[in-house]
């Protein structure tokens, strides 16, 4: 034991938990079943055979904000770009809220955006959605005249309930909010709709996305939010210099360029998302329309807990939301191949017959 104390404000606070279990079927942190091109891999490889390691990166990470800028039909100056989504949000908790301000949070939902928040020393005001786990405008408006937060969050499609918001929610939001409205769309590709056509150089409207998910990119690290410029120059003054690593940045820009394979990896998954929907309706489990790459659902006849684990001893993953406030009981399973679907439908009805 070392006699110094952690911040106090730190000390309450638990880590993320995800448990990381060995099994065969892995549907627990919605990565995407199939990994990137193959000549996505060669690409990239011939790229870094060029890079100059003695030297530091582009701190200004220039084509690839010129790059994702295009994929938006944005310019570079309205892209930030960090290790990961979590980084983004990070960065604008650092840059935005912070000791003395707050941010807003309606849940069920990301829960690393309150715990960001508090990592940065901000206060954090929670809230709650609708029961179909939708937006409530009116609570919405209620919390932001209440409580000024510096940063509102919204999470679209919102983790772990699937829930889209509609375009006029986001509109609305960004009308009444005091401060930054930050959109987290990680899944954005796999929703109906998206709010990144509403950032605008005069609304206060980030929305972030991330290569976690659609781009098949988990191990990457790599995520990036379109924003006003005078809001990714607020996160630029936050942020490490060099914090992209030249390996990354050459990774991103080339995963660009193949942007019609993750399309068509984003439709195959969001057929087997309806197909695996339909095939829960048929168990005795309650499930949510979803917009992302997963479902939650609530089985009937037996505790959630306990189906989490009985599933594990069968080599099934899902992420276990059992003791969430709202979550009483539900669990979220991960779309992967139809194989890995297969696999996990069987061991749930075997669990719950
Ligand atoms: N936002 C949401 C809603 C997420 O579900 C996740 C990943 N679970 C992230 C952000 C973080 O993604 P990453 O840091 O891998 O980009």
């Amino acid at each position: 034991m070392i006699a110094v104390p952690v911040r106090d404000d730190l000390a309450a606070l638990e880590g993320y938990h995800s448990p990381q279990v060995t099994v065969d079927v892995r549907l627990n942190t919605n990565e995407s079943p199939y990994p990137p091109p193959e000549a996505w891999r060669r690409a990239w490889i011939d790229e870094i055979s060029q890079i100059a390691f003695n030297r530091y990166p582009d701190r200004q990470a220039a084509d690839l904000r010129q790059a994702l800028g295009e994929l938006h039909g944005v310019g570079p100056e309205r892209v930030f770009a960090a290790n990961g989504s979590n980084e983004v949000l990070q960065a604008l908790c650092l840059a935005y809220a912070g000791p003395g301000r707050s941010v807003a949070v309606f849940e069920p939902t990301y829960a690393l955006h309150s715990h960001i928040a508090r990592i940065t020393g901000s206060g954090v005001t929670l809230s709650g959605r609708d029961d179909d786990f939708t937006v409530d405008l009116d609570e919405v408006r209620r919390v932001l005249v209440d409580a000024d937060p510096a940063i509102t969050f919204l999470c679209s499609p919102n983790n772990p309930t699937g829930t889209v918001d509609p375009p006029a929610t986001t509109a609305a939001v960004v009308e009444a909010a005091p401060g930054l409205v930050v959109v987290d769309e990680a899944y954005g590709q796999f929703a109906p709709h998206s709010a990144v056509g509403q950032v605008t150089e005069g609304s206060p409207l980030v929305v972030i996305r991330t290569f976690s998910k659609t781009w098949a990119l988990a191990g990457l690290r790599l995520g990036y939010c379109v924003a006003p410029a005078e809001v990714v120059g607020a996160l630029e003054r936050v942020t490490l210099p060099y914090h992209l690593d030249a390996a990354k940045q050459a990774a991103g820009r080339v995963a660009l360029r193949f942007r019609a394979e993750m399309e068509a990896r984003v439709a195959t998954l969001v057929r087997e998302r309806d197909r695996l929907a339909q095939a829960l309706g048929g168990l005795p489990v309650d499930t949510w329309p979803s917009g992302a790459n997963f479902l939650l659902f609530r089985p009937r006849s037996r505790p959630g807990a306990d189906v989490w684990a009985a599933l594990v001893e069968r080599s099934v993953l899902v992420r276990n939301f059992a003791t969430w406030p709202r979550l009483d009981g539900c669990l979220r399973v991960t779309v992967g191949t139809p194989e890995e679907d297969d696999a996990f439908l069987a061991a749930l009805t075997e669990v719950l017959s």
